[in-house]
């Protein structure tokens, strides 16, 4: 009788939940993209409460201003890409965890970068240009509504949500919490390499070179410590990364190069 029932589930998501990504990927979605941006605006807030209480929250100016200025500027390029997107009610937070080397997007662009990347990567501007182009590309490509839409179409997923719920005291529940999840989650490889391929455009657009796309990965490979950085284990890094975003170097050059303006979009706090 179960397994019917997750056959069935299946099926149904099959039929009805299947969208194309911007490099034109097929997407499992039965979490509709509204529905996951209602449910990530929720969790963001619940996510960012306890370093909130604690005063984690962009408490340091100069980095504050620095990352304000970079998401700026990207996301101007990421409403270009995906006009309907200037609706959104776009966010990115810096929490003060020098230890942890580790970003993350929400669907409806909602982010949250860890002081930790900056500090231990030293990373440039055209570095972290990569980073959040790469996260806002997430976003863009819908890859939460996508996660959450897998997590929820397997029994073993709502199991996870189930223990993930009691473990990490989130007052959250369904979609919220799969929300939540979503970005704890290791990513697709595919959903990855669409991050990359959309993010270096973003960046190089926004006048970042994508050259530093090749620097911070291998910049992040060579982070010490216990295991690899969180950033790391949520992205998983196919062998072929550096190459394939050598590869893409050429193309974006001219972007980066152009004289063009670079507009900026005002985010708020
Ligand atoms: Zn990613």
């Amino acid at each position: 009788m179960k397994r019917f029932h997750i056959v069935l589930v299946v099926c149904l998501a099959l039929i009805v939940g299947c969208a194309t990504s911007p490099t034109g990927r097929r997407q499992l979605m039965i979490v509709s993209e509204d529905s996951a941006i209602a449910a990530s605006k929720q969790a963001y807030v619940e996510m960012l409460k306890p370093y909130e209480q604690q005063g984690k929250i962009d408490n340091n100016k100069g980095l504050k201003d620095r990352v304000f200025r970079i998401t700026e500027r990207l996301i101007a390029q990421a409403i270009k890409m995906r006009p309907e997107t200037k609706n959104w009610e776009w966010s990115i937070k810096i929490i003060d965890d020098p230890k942890t080397v580790n970003a993350w997007a929400m669907a409806g662009g909602k982010m949250a970068l860890y002081s930790g990347l900056v500090i231990q990567l030293n990373a440039t501007d055209d570095e972290l240009a990569q980073v959040l182009g790469h996260e806002i590309a997430h976003a863009l490509a819908k890859h939460s509504a996508e996660k959450m839409s897998v997590a929820m179409a397997s029994t073993i997923g709502v199991a996870a949500v189930g223990v993930a719920a009691d473990r990490k005291g989130l007052a959250l529940t369904g979609a919220a919490l799969a929300a939540a999840l979503a970005v704890q989650k290791p990513n697709s490889r595919a959903a990855e390499s669409e991050a990359d391929r959309i993010g270096i455009e973003l960046a190089a657009k926004a006048g970042y070179d994508p050259r530093a796309s090749i620097t911070l990965w291998q910049k992040m490979a060579k982070v010490g410590g216990k295991g690899p950085p969180e950033f790391l284990s949520t992205h998983p890094s196919p062998e072929n990364r550096e190459k394939t975003l050598a590869a893409l170097v050429p193309q974006m050059m001219p972007y980066y190069k152009g004289k063009g303006p670079r507009p900026t979009y005002q985010l708020k706090g």
